[in-house]
């Protein structure tokens, strides 16, 4: 049989023999929301496999792959080192429920990165590290308020559920059956970059907030950097009120500088620093590791130093300790130069293409993550200059600064944008509220082929537009 290429047919017969079958077994035939192509439509494809920047589907189609497993595979897939350091740690045994070296090793790899961290603990995903995260700031604190922005997503953590992005958003459920009202009632939800709602929450409840949690850099509702000043205000009155201050890292953690967000708008003044970080996604090199860590008077509050309990059978994993560590020694400066400078070029040849066609859009980034919102908000797309609140500098533009604004945007035009991306080899993330991911891999030809597929993307995208206009 020869290998299939692009254009490919919009039907994918042996991937939607697949869906069939899944969905029989797994509810809506997932593990996973956003995988089903619910808000663009159509069948997901099935991967069979994957390397370095591509996609294999079960069809034989290669893809350029814009989703990087939603973020870890920053150094493309099955980069050969991380699979030698995976056959190595797995013929020594795959989970001994001892300590062992690895994940002491992966932990001083976090704290060397991150210098505000002095302790972690690792975890399996980023829901248990912000979970755990949560118990901790209240058991430290002995408050039980949290305060989340809408449109900001830590996983799917109950009491977190309240106007979460991601999926939800997608989705447009407001919140979740199966989380009680009491569950929810220690949640305040403010709207995100909103400093005025964050200082007016303060005065009414601070003695009874245990912490603020924030995406570092929000990338679940598209990506919708901090204006200037709002980590800064987020550390200023977290400190005034006795309550800490936890940053979600788990997408932008070792994706966009040697630490995150962080090694971006960092140092703050004073030495301000978030009191507690969650990770996950880049750090486990495509397994499931995730890890919270902070302040060491605060972590000392964990069991068995403290009382606050939490523990994980499979936490501190040796082989996926030995994915997550190889993974983060591979990256080196010069591999983040070369995400930023791929980013770079497709988010402006992806936005120049929709100035051609006449779409009306805004791009949205932190550092080398960004996604493009089909709204009017910023019609030329840069955030710079137009009357809005926006930065245009080296590490963000936000011409989108809230969730309001992210919800804003047309679906239907991403979709024809998404489907007509795919058929010609590009697989893009499959909502409109979603980052679009780059690794190191991505070489001249794959963005090549970005390139040439842009353009008939957006005027696919224009012709929803123009008829719904
Ligand atoms: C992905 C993500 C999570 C959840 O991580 P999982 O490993 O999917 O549980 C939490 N917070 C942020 C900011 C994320 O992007």
């Amino acid at each position: 049989m020869s290998t299939p290429t692009p254009p490919y047919p919009s039907d994918a017969p042996a991937s939607a023999a697949l869906f069939a079958r899944a969905g029989t077994v797994l509810p809506g035939g997932v593990n996973s929301p956003v995988r089903a192509f619910r808000a663009v439509g159509g069948t997901p494809r099935f991967t069979d496999h994957a390397s370095g920047p591509y996609l294999v589907d079960a069809d034989g189609r290669r893809y350029v792959d814009l989703i990087c497993s939603w973020g870890p595979m920053i150094l493309g897939h099955a980069h050969p080192e991380v699979v030698d350091a995976v056959r190595t740690a797995a013929g020594r045994g795959f989970s001994y429920g001892t300590p062992n070296e690895g994940e002491v090793a992966l932990a001083e790899e976090l704290v060397e990165r991150v210098p505000p961290l002095e302790q972690v603990r690792l975890v399996n995903s980023g829901t248990e590290a912000t979970m755990s995260a949560l118990r901790l700031a209240r058991g430290f604190t002995g408050r039980p308020v949290v305060v989340k922005f809408a449109g900001c997503y830590h996983g799917h953590v109950d009491a977190l559920l309240a106007s979460a992005g991601s999926g939800l958003a997608t989705f447009a459920l407001p919140d979740t059956p199966g989380v009680p009202p009491g569950t929810a009632a220690d949640t305040l939800v403010l709207p995100y970059n909103d400093v005025a709602a964050l200082e007016a929450v303060f005065a009414e409840h601070g003695d009874r907030i245990a912490c603020v949690v924030t995406e570092a850099a929000a990338g679940n509702m598209g990506v919708v950097p901090p204006l200037p000043g709002f980590t800064e205000a987020l550390l200023r009155t977290t400190r005034a009120h006795g309550a800490l201050l936890v940053s979600d890292e788990v997408m932008t953690g070792f994706r966009l500088s040697r630490s995150g967000w962080l090694g971006l708008e960092g140092p703050y003044p004073d030495g301000r620093a978030p009191d507690l970080f969650t990770f996950g996604k880049v750090m486990g090199g495509g397994f499931p590791v995730a890890a919270f860590g902070g302040r060491a008077d605060v972590m000392a509050q964990l069991a068995p130093a403290g009382p606050v309990y939490q523990a994980g059978t499979l936490s501190g994993n040796p082989v996926a300790a030995a994915a997550g560590l190889t993974t983060l020694r591979a990256c080196t400066a010069e591999v983040y130069a070369r995400v930023d400078e791929v980013a770079a070029t497709i988010r402006d040849a992806a936005s120049a293409a929709l100035d051609d066609a006449g779409v009306a859009h805004a791009v949205g980034r932190a550092g080398s993550m960004f996604s493009i919102f089909f709204t009017s908000a910023d019609a030329d797309g840069s955030g710079a200059d137009d009357g809005r609140p926006g930065r245009d500098d080296a590490i963000g533009a936000a011409p989108v600064v809230d969730f309001a604004g992210a919800k804003r945007q047309d679906t239907a035009a991403y979709a024809a944008f998404f489907h007509a991306m795919l058929s010609r080899g590009v697989h893009l993330p499959p909502s409109a509220y979603e980052a679009w991911f780059l690794s190191a891999a991505h070489d001249d030809e794959a963005v090549g082929t970005v390139l040439e597929a842009l353009p008939h993307a957006a005027r696919a995208a224009a012709a929803v537009t123009s008829a719904t206009a």
